[in-house]
């Protein structure tokens, strides 16, 4: 059960605050503050928390006491129910639509694909919120956080999902306006078409997805505008509750794998900050190992990690190869480019987040190829509810991790699809096309050859006997 005596605690906004990740500098900022970086150093932030004096359960199954209390929006939210392991917001500020009701699908044929025994590939549904992506997670977090802050406008950058997430949130409470920053390129329809329907404001910069980045955050700052991109720690704060859930789905038990797609590299960040902190405060004895899946036309992350070796080392990042290779990115224009438009991305904003995910996590980092991801995309569709491009990375590679010999068959791998099918049609149109021109300009120019697990309509006249025929011989 939950420690009454400390309950009136629960409210306290003194007992947590934000702390930079540099262990060298360690400087401390009140949770009643908005800033995206450390004023003295520079680094990323962290949300921390006075756990002693907090209402900490016990044991993780206490939450299970909680799952009657739905009529109570806060219990009733994926995200909230664990108010206690995010502790920064009095409770009459939270801000939710419900977001977090996710599943964890047991997928045999999937993980028959990806080489696992039967019952050991888990597929984690975060497609399954309501702005269809594990963003909401995150966002309610951060517009909480905004709300607190009394700030009328919330902007981000987005490659799509952040930005439909963001609109909604803003739509459904009406407590700020959304200024969403686009840049012209990709975009995919599925995920534009919610941020203009919901209202935003929406700002489409002739330059990249880094470019509008940049220009967001400057923007926000000279405005005053509250920014909730990836830099923001209260997102990460809501995302760590998507492993409180895999762990509620797999009744408290452990898994040996998490693997998960690599773009700006928050939900591997918060990841690894959910099980530093469950091991810390007892509630898990051991830490899934984590694998974290760039697409090979955006692998920074593996350049980074596996090619040149660079490590959280205790915080002493050592920032040379970090260095040259954004100065080899720049000097050669190297931009990146795969189907998966959601982890599209040169310069992922939680690098250190994540190196320090990694190393609590004993993780790896791997790419895959868009052939791959769309083959992978495919088999989850063929097995159950489908996803987007970006989340099937982390299918494919557990398959490479299997094929490696680092996944064992008998491991327990939960697989994170972080988006849902419909954000992304065109993908998954043309890979199933009979439209040679379709499938040549959105995927052979990216080097998708060929599509094995193509489900392709056929083509009858309209003639009752040829559909007939047709129905017999293909069923
Ligand atoms: C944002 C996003 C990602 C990338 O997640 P990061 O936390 O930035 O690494 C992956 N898949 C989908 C569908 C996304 O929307
Ligand atoms: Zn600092």
């Amino acid at each position: 059960m939950l420690l009454q005596a400390h309950s009136q605690n629960a409210n306290r906004t003194d007992l947590s605050h934000q702390r930079c990740i540099n262990p060298a500098c360690g400087a401390t900022y009140e949770t009643h503050s908005i800033r995206t970086s450390c004023d003295r150093c520079g680094e990323l932030l962290d949300i921390a928390y006075d756990w002693d004096h907090l209402p900490v359960p016990e044991k993780l199954s206490d939450f299970e006491a909680m799952w009657s209390q739905r009529t109570n929006p806060i219990r009733f939210s994926g995200v909230w129910r664990f108010h206690e392991l995010l502790p920064f917001a009095p409770q009459d500020k939270v801000v939710t639509v419900g977001e977090g009701q996710t599943l964890l699908q047991q997928a045999d044929a999937v993980g028959e694909f990806v080489g696992m025994d039967a019952g050991k590939l888990h597929l984690q549904y975060e497609g399954m919120n309501p702005s269809g992506s594990f963003k909401d997670n995150g966002m309610c977090a951060a517009f909480t956080h905004a709300r607190m802050m009394e700030a009328k406008r919330a902007a981000c950058a987005s490659t799509g999902n952040t930005s439909a997430s963001l609109a909604m949130y803003c739509s459904t409470t009406r407590l700020m306006k959304a200024i969403i920053f686009i840049g012209s390129g990709k975009i995919s329809y599925g995920k534009l078409s919610q941020a203009l329907d919901y209202g935003a404001l929406t700002v489409q910069i002739a330059g990249d997805f880094d470019d509008a980045m940049l220009r967001v955050q400057q923007v926000s700052k000279q405005l005053g505008i509250y920014l909730v991109n990836s830099v923001n720690p209260f997102r990460l704060e809501g995302q760590k509750t998507v492993m409180y859930r895999v762990l509620e789905a797999l009744r408290w038990e452990v898994p040996d794998w998490i693997v998960v797609p690599g773009g700006n590299l928050g939900n591997s960040s918060a990841f690894g900050k959910a099980f530093m902190e469950l091991k810390q405060l007892g509630l898990v004895d051991r830490i899934p190992r984590l694998a974290v899946v760039n697409a090979s036309g955006a692998d920074t992350a593996y350049e980074l990690y596996e090619r040149r070796g660079v490590r959280w080392n205790g915080g002493h990042i050592d920032f040379d190869p970090i260095r040259q290779h954004n100065d080899r990115m720049d000097r050669e224009h190297l931009k990146a480019d795969t189907i998966a438009s959601a982890i599209e991305i040169n310069r992922p904003v939680n690098l250190k987040k994540c190196l320090r995910a990694l190393d609590v996590m004993d993780g790896v980092v791997r790419q895959v190829t868009d052939q791959e991801i769309l083959d992978a995309k495919a088999k989850v569709g063929a097995g159950g509810f489908g996803c987007e491009p970006a989340s099937a990375a982390s299918v494919a590679g557990a398959k490479l991790l299997r094929r490696e010999g680092v996944i064992a068959p008998s491991d327990r791998v939960v697989c994170i699809l972080t988006g849902h099918e419909l954000k992304d049609p065109t993908a998954t149109v043309a890979y199933h096309t009979t439209d040679q021109d379709l499938f040549n300009r959105v995927l052979a120019s990216r080097g998708v050859s060929k599509a094995s697990y193509a489900n392709r309509a056929i083509a009858v006249p309209n003639e009752l006997d040829d559909i007939i025929k047709a129905i017999q011989l293909y069923s």
